[in-house]
């Protein structure tokens, strides 16, 4: 029987692909904010499955939901209605403020299913030609792995090798409405962001950027399609990043926690005037709105309507952002982001990501750096000030080794 580090990662590493770089450390449990790896040394979570987990670990009212689902019914396919789905459908639609929703599972299937629609939309609502379609999209753009969302990634790592890659999108810098303005024609049907650009960074755009896109996308009768799957659910300090500037999108691009770190459960969400152009054939998945998924789901929209997390994770954020900001200087060079989430850019003469996440593992918080020199801290929302500053001493300290 395995029990050390060692043997978990050697067999990890020789029988599964190398697609992922992890630190050599190997969970057990966990409960809030906290993980016990397999020798009962404990960790602050600073990571929370890139956001997924923003009510923390075994969270009861979302463990609770998914037990009780678990002994009732699992999956039936959207061949057959069943009675976890309305509520969920109408609770995702009243959360975001839209008609109607359309569950998948993983973050990447929903924004493939964002591009359908927008595209179908194009072609029967804005009566583009056939086949001549685009969606303006951003550099540095982080919206999955499937083949059609890395045909417009910008990073090497994700685009490069994978071709011959999908047609119909144009690439414009992030954060500038006037590169926007230059690539719209007549054929746009979408622009598709990240209100916050997680995976770059935590690239936070000007003020007022979200703004204006939403007074172009309205001008050029073009959706605006946010993914929110890593920005939304709290982790900002609004139930959405577009919040922020009050905009609200064509379209919402949810996963992550929605699925309450439980099981995969993503979606988009959409006017009638959107969504409707979707029919019976068009779309689907066997397991998106399954039973589990629709029991979780409903639970975390329910937390999220009292607001709670919300104002904890602006609150918490604001203790957080002044503590990395004091740091500037002293190791880092550049913090930004908003609400829990932030992204520290470490002196890249003192030390790679790779290296400072490895130093604060040792020091007991677990973070995961992100291109190069930047670390992103996202604790789950639960996490308590006093732990929270604490992984920021320890930060302080382990740049201190350099
Ligand atoms: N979109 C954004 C903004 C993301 O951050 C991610 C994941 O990091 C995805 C899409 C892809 O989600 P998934 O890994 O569930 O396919």
């Amino acid at each position: 029987e395995m029990t050390s580090t060692e043997e978990f990662i050697e067999l990890s590493e020789r029988r599964s692909a190398h697609n992922y770089h992890p630190l050599p450390i190997v969970i057990h449990e966990a409960q809030g904010a906290w993980v016990t790896d397999v020798e009962g040394k404990r960790f602050l979570d600073c990571l929370s499955g890139y956001s997924s987990l923003n009510f923390g670990h075994g969270n009861p009212k979302i463990i609770g939901a998914a037990q009780e689902q678990l002994a009732k019914l699992t999956l039936t396919s959207r061949a057959f209605f069943h009675d976890q789905f309305a509520a969920f459908a109408a609770g995702l639609g009243d959360l975001t403020g839209k008609d109607m929703v359309l569950p998948m599972n993983t973050g990447a299937e929903a924004v493939e299913t964002a591009i359908k629609v927008a595209r179908k939309w194009g072609y029967e609502v804005k009566g583009v030609a056939a086949e001549q379609a685009n969606i303006i999209v951003m550099e540095d753009n982080f919206h999955g792995r499937t083949t059609t969302v890395i045909s417009f990634s910008t990073d090497p790592d994700a685009h490069d090798g994978f071709g011959p890659y999908t047609p119909g999108f144009k690439i414009v810098k992030y954060g500038s409405i006037e590169a926007i303005r230059e690539a719209v024609d007549g054929n746009t049907v979408a622009v598709l962001l990240e209100p916050i650009q997680g995976e770059a960074g935590v690239l936070v755009p000007p003020d007022g950027y979200l703004t204006q896109v939403r007074e172009l996308c309205s001008a050029e009768n073009i959706l605006m399609i946010a993914d929110e799957i890593q920005s939304g659910l709290g982790r900002t300090g609004d139930t959405f990043a577009c919040d922020h500037e009050g905009v609200v999108p064509d379209i919402y691009v949810l996963g992550k926690a929605l699925g309450g770190g439980v099981v995969p459960v993503s979606a988009i969400t959409a006017n009638e005037d959107v969504l409707g152009v979707i029919k019976p054939g068009q779309h689907g998945s066997t397991f998106g709105g399954n039973p589990l998924a629709c029991a979780v789901a409903t639970t975390v929209i329910e937390i999220l309507n009292t607001g709670e997390y919300q104002t904890r994770a602006k609150e918490l954020g604001a203790v957080l952002h002044e503590r990395l900001r004091a740091l500037v200087g002293q190791g880092v060079v550049a913090v930004r982001g908003r609400g829990l989430w932030a992204g520290v850019d470490i002196d890249p003469s003192l030390a790679t990501g790779r290296e400072i996440s490895k130093a604060l593992m040792r020091r007991g918080v677990l973070a995961k750096d992100t291109h190069g020199s930047t670390i992103r801290l996202a604790p789950p929302i639960v996490v308590s000030e006093e732990d929270l500053l604490w992984a920021v001493d320890q930060l302080a300290d382990a740049l201190k080794e350099y």
